[in-house]
């Protein structure tokens, strides 16, 4: 099926006299009429629910329609796209282990990997996207179990070159995990260009009515966990906590690491999603297709306005045909990327409090990806601790403003950001 017919149907059919809608099944937990039966759901023998911090079935339907969306064989919803992002890396690194990542990632997850994950005994090199196979090359060592990097990078909005990052992983006999939230898998499917795993923040366009914070990871099923054994033991190997079952082995290459994820860390972290999140989600996942197109229509616009205005300095926009990711862009996003601009104001970090106060349709807030554009200056709120310097190499200079175009009329958005301009 097409994507777009994906997103109204996808994961979820129901059967004769069944709700037409999925069903929110707010229940902890699940009845069984002997202790047989539910033995074989905790030997993972049997398919089926017991308790719902692994598994439920509106988590399910939902998790089911990604999958479908992304082109993998399995897929399961977190609770936050962090916990996402958390889920698919330590389910394959371990204390000793060591990540290959792209240097222009969202903050959360660069902390995530250069702090949280360095306290559990696992190292990071961070590479720059645009960096020569030669350097990405160099960049891995024998313990290296992932590689890491996003679509399109919140907020630098680089363009991953996918294919050059799943070359070098697969050569170096590791997956390619690739965060695909800004574009969705309605702009960009990362799995057709190499990807092994993706993850998304549904917080972000899936959800696109800034109603609930998820997460999402899916598999292509495409990587050979047995043909690199001794760098997966936790895939390839009797796991203990689960009576000696070898996920590769029982549930094969398309099945194993979501099973590993759900059965372990789930278990273990309960990072898990409320079905009432899930159903919301699948709310705003009905009309992904149409608001994705909206969203960047809206965002090329908005980023064409602003290039040839006079008190703009420079605008970042794989749209653009002066932009350094016009022709990547071009390459993995050729329907369009995603409605977030960011710019910098000739005014540097004065000019662009005076833009953002003046604003009337755009509100400040730290978000991305809804119906209503928003907008922030990193520099004075997520990005405050930073001095001008160190905001610079971040690739967040002091008078960066991201803008995240919404779905009003592109005119009236044009229209609010050239009055703010005026009040400078
Ligand atoms: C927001 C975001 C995250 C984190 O997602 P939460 O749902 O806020 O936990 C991860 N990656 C990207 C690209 C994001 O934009």
């Amino acid at each position: 099926m097409d994507r777009d017919t994906i997103c109204v149907q996808g994961g979820y059919t129901p059967g004769n006299g069944e709700p037409r809608q999925i069903p929110i099944v707010q229940s902890t937990t699940f009845k069984y009429n002997t202790s047989e039966d539910m033995g074989k759901l905790f030997d993972l023998e049997a398919s089926g629910y017991f308790y719902s911090r692994l598994q439920n079935p509106t988590c399910d339907y939902v998790a089911k329609k990604i999958c479908e969306l992304e082109g993998g064989t399995a897929a399961m919803l977190t609770s936050s796209g962090q916990a996402a992002n958390f889920f698919a890396l330590f389910n394959i690194c371990e204390n000793g282990d060591h990540i290959v990542s792209s240097s222009t990632i969202y903050g959360g997850t660069y902390n995530l990997i250069s702090v949280t994950m360095a306290k559990m005994g696992i190292s990071a090199t961070f590479v720059d996207p645009l960096c020569s196979e030669e350097e990405l090359a160099a960049a891995f060592r024998p313990n290296t179990k992932a590689v890491f990097g996003e679509t399109i990078a919140n907020p630098a909005l680089t363009v991953l070159d996918i294919e050059k990052f799943a070359k070098a992983a697969h050569e170096h006999g590791v997956p390619l995990i690739v965060d695909n939230t800004f574009p969705t898998p309605i702009n960009c499917r990362p799995f057709e260009w190499g990807a092994d795993i993706v993850t998304h923040s549904t917080t972000k366009y899936m959800d696109g009515h800034g109603a609930q914070v998820g997460g999402a990871i899916v598999d292509s099923g495409k990587f050979d966990w047995m043909a690199h054994k001794e760098k997966f033991p936790g895939l390839c190997t009797p796991d203990e906590s689960y009576h000696g079952i070898t996920y590769a082995e029982k549930f094969g290459q398309g099945g194993a690491f979501i099973t590993k994820a759900t059965s372990q860390l789930m278990r273990d972290f309960g990072s898990t999603p409320s079905p009432q999140n899930a159903f919301i989600l699948n709310l705003g996942l009905e009309s992904l297709h149409v608001r994705m197109k909206r969203h960047s229509d809206n965002g090329l616009a908005v980023a064409r306005f602003l290039e040839k205005h006079p008190k703009v300095e420079y605008v970042n926009y794989c749209g653009l045909e002066s932009s350094p990711f016009y022709e990547i862009g071009q390459k993995y996003l050729p329907n369009g990327s995603c409605g977030v601009v960011s710019f910098g104001l000739k005014g540097g970090r004065d000019a662009a409090g005076i833009f953002m106060k003046s604003l009337r349709l755009a509100a400040i807030e730290t978000h991305v990806a809804d119906a209503r554009t928003c907008c922030l200056n990193p520099a004075s709120s997520t990005h405050r601790q930073m001095n001008d310097q160190e905001l610079e190499a971040a690739g967040v200079p002091a008078g960066l403003v991201r803008m995240s175009c919404g779905l009003e009329s592109a005119e009236d958005l044009i229209a609010d950001i050239a009055q703010a301009l005026d009040k400078i």
